[in-house]
C-alpha cells in the first residue's frame, strides 16, 4: 500500500529541499569552510565536500565563513592535531541516499497524478471514470484517487 497522497507530498517537497540544501553547502564547501564553535569548545564544520566534528580551542567563537583553495574530498577523515580529535565524513554520502529516495517518491507521486488525471484509481488503476467515492476496486478513498495540484 502506498502512502497517503499528503504524507507523500510532505515527504517529497521536504527531500527536495533537504537535498538542495545539502548539495548547495556541499558545492559551497569546496571553495569555503563555514564552521561554528560553541561555547563547550566543540566545533561542527563544514569544509571540502565533508562535514565534521572536532573539540577546538576557541570556545565560543560563533559562527565563521572562511574561503580557501578550491578542493573537493570524498572518503572518512580522522585525524588528531594537538589532542583534538578531528572526524569528518563525506556531504555526498549524506547527499546520494537523500537524493534517491526524493527521486523515488516524486517518481511514485507522478505515477499517482497521473492515472488519476486519466480517470484511474491512483492506487490501483483501475477506470473510475464517473465513479465518485472510493474506488470499487482497492476501496481507495476520494482524495487518493481524485487529482490534486502540488
Ligand atoms: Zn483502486
Amino acid at each position: 500500500m502506498q502512502p497517503h497522497p499528503k504524507i507523500r507530498k510532505t515527504v517529497k517537497w521536504t527531500g527536495a529541499v533537504l537535498t538542495v540544501i545539502l548539495v548547495t553547502l556541499w558545492v559551497g564547501s569546496a571553495w569555503w569552510t563555514i564552521d561554528w564553535w560553541g561555547e563547550s569548545g566543540r566545533v561542527v564544520y563544514v569544509e571540502r565536500g565533508m562535514v565534521g566534528f572536532a573539540s577546538g580551542e576557541v570556545p565560543g567563537k560563533g559562527w565563521s565563513l572562511n574561503p580557501h583553495a578550491p578542493e573537493l574530498r570524498w572518503w572518512w577523515n580522522r585525524s588528531v592535531v594537538k589532542n583534538d580529535q578531528w572526524r569528518s565524513m563525506p556531504i555526498w554520502m549524506l547527499v546520494a541516499p537523500l537524493a534517491t529516495a526524493t527521486a523515488i517518491v516524486w517518481r511514485l507521486d507522478g505515477t499517482a497524478r497521473r492515472l488519476a488525471l486519466s480517470g484511474k484509481c491512483a492506487r490501483c488503476g483501475y477506470d473510475i471514470a464517473g465513479i465518485r467515492g472510493t474506488c470499487p476496486e482497492c476501496g481507495a478513498g476520494a482524495d487518493e484517487t481524485r487529482p490534486r495540484s502540488g
